[in-house]
């Protein structure tokens, strides 16, 4: 086997390599796989076909911040160069990644992109067929990312005269036409970019389905703090009947609650689940109201389950009973819009924060359910030698985040490991014809 030696960052030709194990993708998810890997003695390349953390770069809008503290949203081996409650800017975190890389020379590869891999037949092993050339690889870590291409639903008007964008390619208010907008999706994103867009001084729409609020801190902890006490990071699956509640967090300005009930105070026109459009109209559905109380719920039993964990533990925490403290509601919550004539409401643009889905189509093999889904235990696949990181729910709630790849990473790498060492393994005969007996023994 060719051994790309970790220049990492050179340039050798890639065409024929042969390589233990090929990962695809240099986001957290293949940065944190290199290292693994690495410390594990495992001979690997990563190729990616942008640049490292690419993601952070060009798909987040400028204003970014990453929605966890730095002391939470980091890797265990390297701290990031801005205060530890501080919230580190996109690009702050995109270049994280590139020294965190470079910290243990890890042999990434970019501007190359992984077009096909295909089992072999008759031999171990995978063809993979790269833009730079074909190459040999026994493994293959898919490190592609849970948020690969952006989901705009069908319902989309086919009017052209508007602007439309998923949140992926918003990048700040100055792109949108003059007139009101419509952002649709109240997760993380679809939050921040319409109060983004309302404290810029457009007049902003918000449509709200299933969401939890977490507070952003409470009792002198951030919610990522208490997710963690809680074990609630750690819970291994989706809650059935919870599959499309999103998370609407925010670390802008220093980190701050999403209060849907603020929001609209502060001028944002909240609707209900964006249902159809229709002659120039959108319609919503009735459920604004419950929307938001089951958003409510969500935020009140998390400060139940810290105060009680505090009782519990005896800590010495100070109490904080204006969390508790209830935004009037405003008129669009008092009296839900059910249709809007767009051209009345001057809607010029829509921003769909409509979320993500994954893109397998390179990887060529027997390890998706009929769904096109990935099959796999903790990142193992079905298929062997095939490997998933960083794919949402992957072993649990936190394997997205930043610290959770790293932890399934370990995981997987440790896998890779053992199953190099069945394939090392020698039977006496074999002990005996290969290496000389005098020689092992001195
Ligand atoms: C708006 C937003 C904010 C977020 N904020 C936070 C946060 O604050 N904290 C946190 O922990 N998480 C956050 N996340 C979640 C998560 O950390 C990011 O989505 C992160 O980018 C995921 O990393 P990844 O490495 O798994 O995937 P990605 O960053 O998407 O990396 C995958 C890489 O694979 C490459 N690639 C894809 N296909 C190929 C191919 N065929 N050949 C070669 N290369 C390929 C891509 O170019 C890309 O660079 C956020 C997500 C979003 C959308």
């Amino acid at each position: 086997m060719t051994d790309l030696n970790p220049g990492a960052f050179g340039k050798k030709s890639l065409d024929n390599l042969e390589i233990d194990t090929l990962v695809v993708g240099a986001g957290q998810a293949g940065v944190a796989m290199s290292e693994h890997l690495t410390q594990q003695g495992v001979p690997h390349i990563v190729l990616e076909k942008s640049r490292i953390a690419e993601a952070w770069r060009t798909g987040r809008w400028d204003s970014l911040v990453a929605n966890g503290p730095a002391w939470h949203d980091r890797f265990p081996n390297m701290e990031f160069p801005v205060g530890p409650d501080d919230f580190p800017h996109k690009e702050q975190v995109a270049d994280y990644f590139v020294a965190y890389a470079k910290q243990f020379n890890a042999p990434i590869r970019t501007g190359v992109e992984v077009k096909k891999v295909t089992r072999n037949e008759g031999r171990p092993g995978f063809t993979v067929e790269t833009s730079e050339g074909t190459i040999q690889a026994l493994r293959i870590v898919s490190a592609t990312g849970p948020f690969q291409r952006p989901v705009i639903p069908a319902i989309a008007p086919k009017d052209e005269g508007l602007y439309q964008i998923h949140s992926a390619k918003y990048y700040n208010p100055q792109q949108l036409p003059e007139g009101a907008v419509l952002v649709i999706g109240a997760g993380s994103s679809g939050v921040q970019i319409a109060d983004e867009l309302n404290r810029a001084g457009k007049k902003t729409y918000l449509s709200v389905g299933a969401h939890d609020r977490p507070p952003r801190a409470y009792r002198n902890r951030d919610f990522v703090w208490w997710l963690g006490v809680l074990g609630l990071w750690d819970a291994e699956e989706v809650q059935p009947g919870r599959e499309h509640v999103t998370i609407a967090v925010s670390g802008a300005r220093g980190g701050e609650t999403i209060d849907f009930r603020r929001l609209a105070n502060e001028g944002i026109t909240l609707t209900g689940l964006t249902k159809s459009f229709e002659g120039g109209k959108v319609t919503f559905q009735d459920d604004l109201v419950a929307n938001l109380k089951a958003g409510d719920d969500n935020y009140l039993g998390l400060l139940d389950a810290a105060d009680a964990y505090i009782e519990r533990n005896g800590l010495d925490l100070p109490l904080e009973p204006e969390a508790r403290k209830v935004f009037a509601d405003a008129e669009c919550i008092r009296h839900p819009i059910q249709e809007l004539n767009l051209a009345d409401a001057g809607i010029t643009a829509i921003i769909w924060a409509t979320g993500y889905a994954v893109d397998f189509n390179w990887l060529q093999v027997d390890a998706f359910d009929d769904k096109g889904k990935p099959k796999h235990q903790r990142g193992v696949s079905r298929e062997p030698g095939v490997y998933f990181v960083g794919l949402p729910w992957l072993s649990r709630r936190g394997s997205t985040f930043i610290w959770g790849v790293w932890h399934d990473a370990k995981h997987v790498a440790g896998h890779i490991a053992t199953q190099r060492r069945y394939v090392e393994y020698q039977d006496a005969s074999q002990r005996e014809g290969s290496v000389p007996k005098a020689a092992s023994w001195e």
